[in-house]
C-alpha cells in the first residue's frame, strides 16, 4: 500500500512537474485550503449577450468535481447563485436544482447572499432550500476565522425580498457592524472576509458604507482579505494593507472554457495564493 501511495505521488509530480512540485512544497505550508466561487446566476431561461444561465449547471458540476478532488477543508459561493424567475415557485424549482448539485460537495459549503438570490424570494425561501444560514455567518478553520456578510439590505435597514430594491443599495446594517466588530475582537488568529458586493472602491457594485466596513477591519488588525463577487470581472486592489479581491463570474460566456473558480491557499506567513481555474486569474498575495 505504501509503495502503490509513492509510486502514484511520484507520477503525479512527474506529470505536474515543476509546478506541481512547488504545489506540494507550499501545501505543506497552508494553515487551510479553501474553495470559491461566485455569480453561477442558474435558471432555465434563453442567455442575454453574455449569460448563459442554463449553462451553469455543467459548470458548477466541473467545479464540484474538481474540488471534490483538491479537498478544500470548505467551499463558498460567494452570491448570486440563481437567476429572477417570473414566480416565487419558480424560482424555488431552480434553487432545488442548484442545491441539489451544489450538495454533491463532499465538504462543508458556505453561501453568501447576492442581490439575485434574495431578488424574488425572501432570506428565509433561500435558507429553507439550501444549506445557508440566511445572513451573515462567522465559522473557524485551520485557526483562521471566515465572516460572511450579507449586504443585501436598503439603506433604511429593510431586507431584500420580493423585488422591493433598487440592486445598487446595498448596506451592512448598524447591528450587523456591531455584530462584525465583535466577531473581530474575538478573533484569535488571521480573519478573511466574505460578501457578495464590493467593499473596496468600485462605486456603482459597491456596498454604500464599504468605508465604515473597512475602517472597522483595518482597525482590527487581522484581517488578510476579503473576496468579493458582484460585478463579474477579475479585480484586485489592495488598501491599507488588506487584499480586496473580486472573482469572476461563472454565467459569463458559454462552453465550459468559461468556467472560473478558485482554490485559495490560507499559508502560515499570513499569504495567500488562489489558484485559478479557467478564466479566474492566480493571484500571489503577500503578508
Ligand atoms: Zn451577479
Amino acid at each position: 500500500m505504501l509503495h502503490r501511495r509513492a509510486f502514484l505521488q511520484n507520477s503525479t509530480l512527474c506529470l505536474a512537474g515543476f509546478s506541481g512540485l512547488q504545489a506540494a512544497d507550499s501545501e505543506a505550508k497552508a494553515l487551510v485550503k479553501v474553495g470559491l466561487m461566485t455569480d453561477l446566476h442558474y435558471a432555465d431561461k434563453p442567455p442575454t449577450k453574455t449569460r448563459f444561465y442554463r449553462e451553469a449547471l455543467a459548470k458548477l458540476d466541473e467545479a464540484i468535481e474538481v474540488m471534490n478532488r483538491e479537498k478544500p477543508a470548505l467551499v463558498v459561493e460567494l452570491g448570486d447563485f440563481i437567476d429572477q424567475a417570473d414566480s416565487v415557485e419558480k424560482e424555488i424549482e431552480w434553487l432545488q436544482t442548484m442545491e441539489s448539485h451544489f450538495a454533491k460537495l463532499s465538504m462543508p459549503r458556505h453561501y453568501v447572499l447576492g442581490n439575485h438570490c434574495v431578488g424574488t424570494l425572501t432570506k428565509q425561501e433561500f435558507a429553507a432550500n439550501t444549506k445557508a444560514c440566511g445572513g451573515h455567518e462567522v465559522f473557524e478553520a485551520g485557526g483562521v476565522t471566515f465572516l460572511i456578510l450579507d449586504a443585501c439590505f436598503r439603506s433604511d435597514g429593510t431586507p431584500y425580498a420580493r423585488k422591493n430594491f433598487d440592486w445598487k443599495d446595498a448596506n451592512i446594517p448598524a447591528s450587523q457592524l456591531s455584530w462584525l466588530e465583535s466577531e473581530l475582537n474575538k478573533a484569535s488568529g488571521p480573519v478573511i472576509v466574505f460578501a457578495h458586493q464590493r467593499l473596496d472602491a468600485d462605486k456603482a457594485h459597491a456596498v454604500q458604507n464599504a468605508a465604515a466596513v473597512r475602517s472597522l477591519l483595518e482597525k482590527s488588525g487581522k484581517v488578510l482579505a476579503v473576496f468579493q463577487g458582484h460585478s463579474h470581472k477579475n479585480d484586485y486592489q489592495q488598501i491599507a494593507g488588506i487584499h480586496y479581491t473580486t472573482l469572476v463570474a461563472m454565467v459569463e460566456g458559454s462552453g465550459i472554457e468559461n468556467n472560473g473558480y478558485t482554490m485559495l491557499d490560507v499559508l502560515a506567513d499570513g499569504s495567500l495564493r488562489l489558484n485559478g481555474f479557467r478564466k479566474q486569474v492566480n493571484r500571489t498575495l503577500g503578508r
